[in-house]
């Protein structure tokens, strides 16, 4: 059958992939960019998550632990770089170490076997810099080289007769009997339309869609550093703080990645564009669709702290490095440089919460992923096979 999927990031082409390459459909991939990956899927921290930290049965718990093996399989099949290095969860304070014994909990029950708690001498084994008062050892996850499995997705798609079509921005969708008509890019029909369009997937949904679920997508860009090559022997594989589980975000972590580069980050700064890269970058059409949502100003009125600390972040570097050194204490600013940024499409529902759980939902021939932040990339596979067997008949 004819499907268009709009959006051409990690998700959409997954999508896309399992729909053309394994289910023989006829598959169509709108992408405004110039490239596919533009936006979150091409830039985030490279890394493949195992399932510690999610709400047990959850979507994103399920989707996870069945995405990170597709993946591997994914990458070992069409030869693409990964490795399962495993983690490291560093408690630094008192208040951490019952929030590090209830993530080795949850891990468990979302059935992950080997997680450890190391010895101090294991530790100073595995990463000699670190300072910890307990640490607890992820094994199963990895880093990976999203752009090589996301232009692979790309090849196989249009090698078995999909299309994509870049700088396609989707404006307009037309129902005539039960087939769907897009824009003016393709004079084909299609039986099923797929919103993936990640920052914007609220506003895709809000135009196309007849029925109005209360939720908006709000922008939280993550900044990275980058370490100089003098400092890439302070972290040897993923350094990861425990992070505070009212929040989806996962703290500023050292991350190895697969090209042998160390970075730190990212941040979690509320970005004033939905694609807004820089502080510099403003929409005031964005900045006014959120301050017009109640949602956005209860979480704001909420967690107003937690936006001043993680902006003065992105506007000191003394402040970004404070947090590096929670972990790392011997990190130096002269061993760190502004580096990339990505932005995450973070839902927050009507009473100001963060969507904490993957989200989508059909209506009529329109299927939308409204919700899809980290670890999509990790899930993307897994995501889509949800899709087509709930979804798609
Ligand atoms: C800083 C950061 C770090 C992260 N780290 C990790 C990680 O280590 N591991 C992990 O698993 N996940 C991670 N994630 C999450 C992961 O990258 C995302 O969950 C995933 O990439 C989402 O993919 P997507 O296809 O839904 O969205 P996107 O990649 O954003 O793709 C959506 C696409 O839709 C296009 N589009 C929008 N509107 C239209 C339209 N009207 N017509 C046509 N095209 C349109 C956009 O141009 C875009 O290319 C991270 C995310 C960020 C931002």
């Amino acid at each position: 059958m004819n499907i268009a999927i709009i959006g051409g990031g990690i998700v959409g082409l997954a999508l896309g992939y399992k729909l053309q390459c394994e289910n023989n459909n006829n598959i169509d991939i709108f992408e405004k960019e110039k490239r596919i990956g533009y936006h979150q899927s091409g830039r985030n921290s490279g890394v493949l998550h195992c399932g510690l930290g999610y709400k047990p049965g959850s979507l994103k718990a399920k989707l996870t632990i069945s995405g990170i093996k597709q993946m591997i399989d994914y990458c070992k099949n069409h030869q693409i770089e990964y490795d399962i290095c495993g983690k490291i969860i560093v408690a630094t304070s008192n208040n951490d170490i019952s929030l590090i014994d209830n993530l080795a909990k949850t891990g468990k029950k979302n059935g992950l076997t080997g997680l450890k708690f190391l010895t101090q001498h294991e530790l100073k084994e595995r990463e000699p810099f670190v300072k910890s008062l307990k640490t607890l050892l992820v094994p199963d996850e990895g880093i990976i080289d999203y752009r090589g499995v996301i232009n692979s997705m790309s090849n196989n798609i249009i090698e078995s007769g999909g299309n994509i079509f870049l700088s396609s921005r989707i404006k307009m969708l037309k129902k005539i009997n039960n087939t769907i008509y897009l824009d003016n890019y393709s004079h084909k029909g299609y039986k099923y339309v797929i919103n993936c369009t990640g920052l914007q997937s609220d506003l895709t949904y809000k135009k196309f869609s007849k029925e109005k679920r209360k939720m908006k997508i709000v922008p939280f860009r993550g900044e990275y550093y980058k370490l100089s090559k003098d400092a890439e022997k302070l972290v040897n594989h993923l350094i990861y703080p425990v992070g505070n589980p009212k929040f989806p975000f996962l703290g500023v972590h050292f991350t190895r990645m697969i090209n042998g580069d160390r970075e730190v980050g990212p941040n979690a700064v509320l970005a004033f564009k939905r694609e807004g890269y820089k502080n510099s970058d403003i929409s005031i059409s964005d900045i006014i669709d959120y301050l017009s949502y109640p949602g956005f100003l209860n979480f704001i009125r909420k967690n107003f702290l937690f936006c001043i600390n993680e902006l003065s972040t992105s506007l000191f570097k003394s402040s970004f490095l404070k947090k590096s050194q929670v972990l790392i204490p011997e990190i130096r600013a002269k061993d760190i440089s502004k580096g990339s940024a990505g932005v995450r499409a973070q839902g927050i529902d009507a009473k100001g919460n963060l969507m904490m759980d993957f989200d989508v939902i059909k209506s009529n021939n329109q299927i939308h992923v409204l919700n899809s932040p980290s670890p999509a990339a990790t899930s993307s596979l897994a995501i889509a096979d949800y899709i087509i067997k709930n979804y798609i008949n």
